[in-house]
């Protein structure tokens, strides 16, 4: 089932079990704004390349839209409209006063050169600057994008608008980026997770981990899980897949992945095949998608929706943390229910990376970095101080933990699973906004 199709169905059945009026409904499936732009560029070989990008601006009666830009060769306008549509309820969820978003261009950044990379960005940022904006839409980056692509973002935007750090987030720390962004999706699924387990009478501490996909999200994850006790039985990429029962020395998978950029041939563990990491034996099965905050750009990973009808029957994990945005088919998701298998929704589970966006986009820590002469001069992003990545972490832990009850107690008023409880959440939150907002 297409990405679109599976997010409205899971969609119009929040709506429905809220018993929402069907006009609302429908004018909360449309997005408010799709663009679509062509983006041509010169390559390095003086050949001309031409790429099409998307912007899809979902809903705002919460606040400016937010929601990352992959680079990705795949990249489709229902898709990206799906992932816009699940960022909405994600920062509803997560109780941040912002819409959704989500943009792409269909490239591959692998064939790209760096500088290829940064004049197809800004060509793109010149297409849609009018657009976006600090109270308007916010980009951050997502699959095949980093903190880079932002700061090109930022740089081209600013030429229209005059200097503007919170016009993107997820940018480098020396231009207002925040401390714990890079770790932040990492850290929310950890505290996702450690939250979903004590609801359970389980702790972290000797459980049993698979991790499909090693990026940004996966490897801080895989980091803490096992930080924690938790045993990392299983870790995949799109290099390869190792196995070791006793537990992956995860620190020295971390330097081995950096120095070789590939899992192949690790000597802490077996290699295995690349689709049997889904249906490995463990207690916990997290899917992660690369997000890329700050690490290698040119690393990216293919599979977004990764559990379907034909693998969910053989999954023998208890739990799934959906790291990843949007990784199991409708279908799927009936076939793991039936089976007693607990989802942690991505619209929960992987919003540790927006609410840091959040964080991010109301500090700045250019103060450090600049004179106050130039200081006084230079527009600051919302607030104008920086917090330490103590302060950010404790309030990232607060946010998770807060949503995750909300969450269980949608759970009770509506008998329904964790991801109906997440919808009905998120989807009451704009309801309820865009109802305050009025029609005229
Ligand atoms: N790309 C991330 C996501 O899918 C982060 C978005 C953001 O920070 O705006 O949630």
């Amino acid at each position: 089932m297409n990405a679109l199709t599976a997010t409205n169905r899971n969609f119009r059945y929040a709506a429905r079990i809220l018993g929402l009026d069907s006009k609302l409904e429908r004018s909360l499936l449309i997005p408010f704004r799709e663009i679509k732009v062509e983006c041509s560029i010169p390559k390095d070989d003086g050949s001309l390349a031409t790429f099409v990008g998307f912007r899809i601006q979902h809903d705002n009666a919460r606040g400016p839209m937010k929601g990352g830009i992959r680079y990705h060769p795949e990249v489709d306008p229902d898709e990206v409209n799906a992932l816009a549509q699940l960022m909405t309820w994600k920062t509803a969820v997560a109780a941040i006063p912002y819409g959704g978003a989500k943009g792409g261009i269909g490239c591959n950044p692998r064939e790209l050169s760096m500088s290829e990379l940064e004049r197809l960005t800004r060509v793109f940022t010149q297409k849609i600057h009018d657009l976006i904006g600090i109270h308007r839409d916010v980009p951050a980056p997502d699959m095949g994008t980093n903190s880079q692509t932002m700061a090109w973002i930022l740089d081209e935007y600013s030429k229209f608008h005059g200097h503007s750090p919170a016009v993107v987030t997820g940018k480098p720390i020396d231009l207002g980026g925040s401390l714990g962004r890079e770790a932040a999706t990492g850290l929310g699924v950890f505290f996702a997770t450690e939250a979903l387990l004590a609801e359970h009478g389980k702790s972290i501490s000797n459980m049993k981990f698979a991790i499909q996909g090693f990026g940004n999200v996966g490897s801080w994850a895989a980091k803490f899980f096992h930080e924690h006790g938790g045993k990392v039985v299983a870790v995949s990429d799109i290099t390869g897949a190792i196995k070791n029962p006793n537990g992956i020395d995860v620190p020295a998978l971390l330097k081995y992945k950096k120095s070789n950029k590939s899992l192949n041939d690790f000597q802490g563990g077996n290699a295995m095949d690349l689709n049997d990491l889904l249906v490995h034996e463990c207690d916990v099965l997290v899917p992660c998608a690369l997000d890329m905050t700050t690490t290698d750009i040119f690393i990216y990973c293919l599979n977004i929706l990764v559990l379907e009808r034909e693998n969910a029957a053989d999954v023998k994990a208890k739990f799934i943390i959906e790291a990843a945005n949007h990784p199991t088919d409708p279908e799927a998701d009936e076939i793991l229910s039936k089976k007693g298998v607990v989802i942690l929704p991505d619209i929960y589970a992987n919003s540790g990376g927006v609410t840091v966006s959040y964080f991010e986009w109301v500090q700045s820590n250019v103060y450090n970095n600049i004179s106050l002469y130039a200081f006084m001069h230079v527009p600051q992003n919302i607030q104008g101080f920086m917090w330490e990545e103590e302060k950010v972490n404790h309030e990232l832990k607060r946010y998770m933990m807060s949503a995750f009850k909300d969450i269980k107690t949608m759970c009770q008023t509506h008998n329904c699973n964790l991801r109906m409880g997440a919808f009905t959440l998120g989807v009451n939150r704009v309801a309820q906004a865009t109802l305050l907002r009025g029609w005229e």
